[in-house]
């Protein structure tokens, strides 16, 4: 086999049976980890291997995750895997908001080209063709909006029944209503994120359901991806940092994973810094990094606009601040105006994002005004979700954002003219 599952915790790292479907060590309770064979494998083979994929049709090599299946490789036959022409996603320069967070050089990846608009379909993609592999009739999630959108279309693709577990009215409209078109069924309970998850964690095993949250390994071999991704798209040069918004903590640590094997692999010889953000209202990763305590302490009622990642305690804590430390990483904490500014000025650049993504240039601006971050440094920052995902939060700072821009005349040719005549003479 070149794959196996193994316990993630560097004192214990017990290897487990492939067709385990638990989500913790059997051994000491730890997240577990895909391991993926990289002896006999050829970095500069593979770069041409992936860029030749680029140019064919098959489905297979449509897929930004599946395209580089050397390191994703953990399905039998092309015809099982369940996918949506995930990844590819843009990595587009914001020379305006580079310019406003202090000077850096930044582009953005944005994942909210994603087919449910999110970076989860990543992960998704190979969690739910582990699932078929698996044979499990149904799968399930808590959610705060991304992953039940995307588990819906990904279980829907394959035949398989879709469990979400969310937060009594706190998730998006928009989020909410991905999963319900597209067949999913739906438990609305609990106050937040925190509470969905415990639940179902404790659930599942016991009612037979197969889990795909971030602390499902195959999740993370999916979303690992976006590194490999992102270093192709810069011809294998690495940026100085890459800066992600911190929630369940999924998605720093695939990052960082993937950036280990690239590493290994010799197909990168710097590894970037790794940068997360957290939202003021649920920054306990923050707290935990910045105080150097060994165990995380839980925000009992996080809060904050960014829904994305109000997430009291994150799962992948451990893995995350293995990642920080590999990469000499850092971490800062913003506030719901902080984040609201941010996502102004990535419009300025033409770039709409969901408010959980804003929080990275948010955060970026922070480090480089207490110069933690340097005037001109090469800044990725990864844009977790599509501008479309969170309508209300726009509606209701509409007054902040619309500036007199909007208003309503009479439908006649005198004020059509006086109002024209207003924006010509406006500003841009
Ligand atoms: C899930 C999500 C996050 C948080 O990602 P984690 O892997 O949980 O840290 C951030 N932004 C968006 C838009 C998300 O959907
Ligand atoms: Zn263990």
């Amino acid at each position: 086999m070149p794959w196996y599952i193994e316990c993630a915790q560097d004192d214990c790292r017990t290897r487990h049976c492939a067709d385990y479907r638990g989500h913790n060590c059997e051994r000491c309770g730890g997240l577990l980890e895909v391991r993926c064979e990289l002896t006999g494998l050829n970095g500069a083979g593979l770069r041409a291997t992936w860029i030749e994929r680029r140019l064919s049709n098959l489905p297979l090599d449509g897929s930004g995750v599946w395209r580089f299946r050397e390191l994703v490789n953990f399905f039998d036959d092309p015809g099982s895997v369940i996918s949506l022409a995930e990844g590819r996603t843009p990595l587009l320069e914001a020379p305006r908001a580079g310019h406003w967070a202090g000077g850096v050089r930044l582009s953005v990846k944005h994942q909210g080209a994603n087919p449910t608009g999110s970076f989860k379909d990543l992960g998704m993609t190979a969690a739910i063709t582990r699932a078929v592999a698996l044979g499990v009739p149904v799968v399930a999630c808590a959610s705060t909006g991304n992953t039940s959108s995307s588990m819906a279309a990904y279980a829907a693709r394959a035949g398989l029944k879709a469990l979400v577990f969310v937060p009594a009215g706190k998730i998006s409209a928009a989020k909410l209503a991905q999963a319900i078109d597209l067949g999913a069924f739906i438990i609305e309970l609990g106050e937040n994120f925190d509470q969905a998850f415990d639940l179902v964690r404790k659930a599942s095993a016991d009612l037979g359901l197969y889990l795909v949250n971030s602390v499902n390994p195959f999740r993370i071999e999916g979303q690992k991806t976006l590194a490999i991704e992102l270093l192709e798209q810069r011809n294998w040069s690495p940026p100085d940092y890459i800066v992600v918004p911190g929630g369940n903590l999924g998605n720093v640590s695939a990052i960082a994973k993937g950036l280990r094997e690239l590493r290994e692999l010799r197909l990168v010889d710097k590894v970037p810094r790794l940068v997360v953000i957290q939202s003021a209202g649920a920054d306990a990763f923050y707290r935990l990094i910045s105080t150097g305590a060994q165990e995380l302490v839980p925000v009992m009622q996080p809060e904050t606009e960014a829904t994305a990642i109000r997430i009291g305690s994150p799962a992948n804590w451990r893995k995350a601040r293995r990642a920080l430390i590999e990469t000499q990483g850092l971490c800062e904490s913003v506030t719901d105006a902080e984040i609201f500014d941010a996502k102004r000025a990535l419009t300025v650049d033409g770039i709409g994002c969901e408010p959980a993504s804003a929080a990275t240039l948010a955060g970026i601006r922070k480090l480089c005004a207490a110069g933690r971050i340097g005037a001109g440094a090469d800044v990725v920052a990864v844009l977790t979700g599509h501008q479309l995902k969170d309508p209300d939060y726009v509606i209701r700072h509409a007054g902040e954002i619309e500036c007199g821009r909007r208003v309503q005349v009479k439908p006649e040719a005198g004020a059509l003219r006086r109002a024209v005549e207003r924006v010509l003479k406006a500003s841009a």
